[in-house]
């Protein structure tokens, strides 16, 4: 965000407005926590503020500081549209492109109100009045800080919006082990930790969270893993048969892409979960160093994300999915083997 920005922001904000904020669909830890670290935010200066993710998220999100106002658009859709209709401004948070927001991307095309984008993947679109994106942030939460101390309000972090911005930095550094994780990085969460946000609570609320069938079915992932030295690749399915065994609820599977990365040697991860309620194949995509799975997602599955975390979706079966994705490693053998 340019100075121009930053001033045009504070004009914005200077009067009291309806705003709205949005997440992408299946909003995670750094969606929910951007989200409602800026609403706490705003709302200190009087405006009417609204969180509105597309659909619901992990219940090891809902504990946050203000989760309880949030909107859900699939759940609650006849006040979402009201308070969009409403609103004079409407924030986009850590997504770029309104397609990432589900059944709500008709609704924001339509929507009269100015955009703001505040997000850290690739290839931003250019439907924001203000676009505030930066592909090497750690998060969308970090951007939030830097957004606040822009506006010179960084005495305005309360120990809500501390732990709000916390959450996000963590669960999307993987606990501040990531190379998107810098000195910077440090140092806001230190200043976060001043602020009140309590790193011990904080860790122990999004990540002590398990239950024996989630623990099981970690099990079933672990036995599915598949491992092809030839392109340093590993990757997991989950059937939908396998989800139902194991009471699985949304959030349950979150991170288990990383157990084929944490293979030594292994460059390229992958993870194929079936959903039969949406009649596709989510994918999750991981990597180390210079394969950008950002680029192969584009290409071959329909989604992306950043340089070395991305996700997307086949149409195909659970097996037609993996066969694809194995029929297309050749091509990026001398990649993944440099
Ligand atoms: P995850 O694998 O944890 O769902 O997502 C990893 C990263 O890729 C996140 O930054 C997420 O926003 C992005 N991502 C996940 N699914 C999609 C998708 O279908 N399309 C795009 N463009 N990005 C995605
Ligand atoms: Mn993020």
């Amino acid at each position: 965000m340019n100075t121009n920005e930053t001033i045009k922001i504070r004009r914005l904000l200077s009067s009291s407005k309806n705003i709205v904020i949005v997440t992408h669909k299946n909003p995670d830890g750094d969606a929910i926590g951007s989200s409602l670290a800026l609403y706490h935010y705003l709302i200190s200066f009087g405006h009417d503020v609204t969180v509105i993710t597309p659909n619901d998220y992990p219940l090891f999100l809902k504990w946050m500081p203000g989760e309880h106002t949030i909107l859900k658009y699939d759940s609650n859709t006849k006040i979402a549209l009201t308070k969009i209709e409403k609103a004079d401004l409407i924030f986009t948070l850590d997504f770029n492109h309104f397609s990432r927001s589900g059944d709500m991307e008709h609704v924001l095309a339509k929507a009269e109100a100015a955009f703001v984008m505040i997000d850290h993947h690739q290839q931003p679109d250019t439907y924001a009045e203000i676009t505030y994106s930066a592909p090497n942030m750690s998060s969308t939460c970090q951007m939030i800080y830097h957004f606040i101390e822009k506006l010179n309000d960084l005495d305005k972090i309360t120990p809500e919006i501390a732990t709000c911005i916390y959450v996000g930095v963590m669960t999307d550094t993987g606990s501040f082990r990531y190379r998107s994780t810098t000195s910077i990085t440090h140092r806001v969460i230190a200043d976060l930790i001043d602020k009140g946000a309590d790193n011990t609570e904080i860790h122990e609320n999004i990540y002590d969270t398990n239950t024996l069938s989630k623990i099981q079915l970690k099990g079933i992932a672990l036995n599915n893993l598949k491992v092809l030295p030839e392109y340093k690749t590993a990757f997991i399915t989950i059937s939908q048969k396998e989800l139902d065994q194991h009471n699985f609820k949304k959030g349950d599977t979150e991170g288990f892409v990383n157990f084929g990365l944490s293979i030594k040697g292994i460059k390229f991860a992958a993870i194929f979960i079936e959903n039969k309620g949406e009649g596709i194949i989510k994918i999750s995509l991981r990597s180390k160093g210079s394969f950008s799975v950002n680029e192969f997602s584009r290409n071959h599955f329909e989604g992306g994300g950043h340089h070395n975390a991305a996700g997307g979706r086949s149409n195909l079966s659970l097996s037609n999915t993996v066969e694809k994705f194995i029929s297309i490693l050749p091509t990026y053998k001398k990649v993944l083997n440099q």
